[in-house]
């Protein structure tokens, strides 16, 4: 299998929390341990290194009971961001969207507005460091299907007042098992009308989420990328090929070690789109901490299980550039980075 950690790539579904490695998480609860700020079990024992198969059922405690107990102060908040930053530079990704829903941290005095300014402060830190020099990182902010309308709503007004400061874009994410409140269209409407924000959701994860009802109200939405695109009817499919250039963000391992696709890698959807004439294809990672495939391995795995080659691969990733939401400056500096490569 050829190794494609050399090979400059692009990420735009990556989870900052679900990116964390355990290593990352563990040397972080020895630190609250010392201190004694925590009662929560060794995240290698918690989640044991080489255990990937978390399904929906017990992919989301995972986050809402463990991970954002042990993650929950700025200092915690900005070494395990630099870790992950540090993680997918050594795989070779030069451009990477990272995403996240603001999270108050109310027992140290962190408010929302607060939490995206460490990511940023640590993205900024991380970018002047020699090891930093090649990745570039932008954020993107998500509502969280649990969200309430006012909790969305100022997740729109975070993307506002960070716009143009590291934020690029506005996500869906979320348990697909939570039924999908109608209350937020109006919301997602109001954040296609942002200048310069760029619009991705979750989308058709899981049956429950792939009614032809929800995913219709998710492309009146017009967004701009789309990410798992699993459970989708013949018409919903035919509708999504002819919107000329949308991305899709289609995450292997994820979802072959959830069982959110039958049949192992090679029966993946992405055998039927990456070959697509308009629809944009990116590969990506969606939680590496959890699901152990960086995104060179993701590659390697295209490769294998549907035949790509090294040019087919080159141009995937260059064909990424089209969807990314850094803007013109960025696509320049990749275009020098990816065409030599
Ligand atoms: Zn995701």
């Amino acid at each position: 299998m050829l190794d494609y950690k050399a090979l400059p790539k692009i990420e735009l579904h990556a989870h900052l929390s679900g990116s964390i490695s355990r290593q990352c998480l563990h040397e972080v609860w020895l630190l609250k341990k010392a201190a004694d700020e925590t009662d929560l079990q060794d995240p290698l024992i918690e989640m044991p290194p080489g255990k990937h198969d978390y399904d929906l059922k017990t992919f989301f405690p995972l986050f809402s009971s463990y991970i954002y107990n042990l993650v929950n102060d700025g200092p915690v908040l900005r070494y395990t961001t630099l870790s992950v930053l540090r993680d997918f530079a050594e795989d070779g990704v030069v451009y990477l969207e990272l995403r996240t829903t603001p999270r108050a941290m109310p027992a140290v005095g962190l408010t929302e507005a607060d939490y995206v300014r460490t990511i940023l402060d640590t993205i900024a830190e991380f970018e002047r460091s020699a090891e930093g020099k090649t990745l570039r990182t932008k954020l993107i902010l998500s509502i969280d299907r649990r969200n309430n309308p006012t909790q969305a709503r100022q997740v729109l007004a975070l993307c506002k007042q960070f716009l143009g400061l590291g934020v690029v874009g506005i996500d869906l994410c979320g348990n697909p098992a939570v039924p999908l409140d109608p209350q937020l269209a109006p919301v997602f409407e109001d954040a296609r009308c942002v200048p310069g924000l760029g619009m991705t959701l979750h989308f058709a994860e899981a049956e429950c989420s792939g009614s032809d009802a929800e995913l219709d109200m998710l492309l009146s939405w017009r967004p701009d990328r789309l990410g798992h695109v699993i459970c989708v009817s013949e018409r919903v499919r035919r509708e999504i090929a002819g919107r000329k250039g949308i991305g899709l963000e289609l995450c292997l391992s994820c979802n072959v070690h959830a069982g959110m696709v039958h049949g192992g890698f090679e029966s993946h959807h992405f055998g039927e789109w990456w070959k697509a004439a308009d629809a944009v294809v990116v590969l990506s990672t969606d939680d590496v901490g959890i699901f152990g495939s960086p995104l060179s391995n993701e590659y390697a795995l295209a490769a294998q299980h549907f035949g790509l080659s090294r040019a087919h691969i080159c141009g995937l990733i260059r064909k990424g550039l089209d969807v990314i939401f850094g803007g013109e400056e960025e696509k320049s500096r990749l275009r020098d980075i990816l065409w030599k490569a």
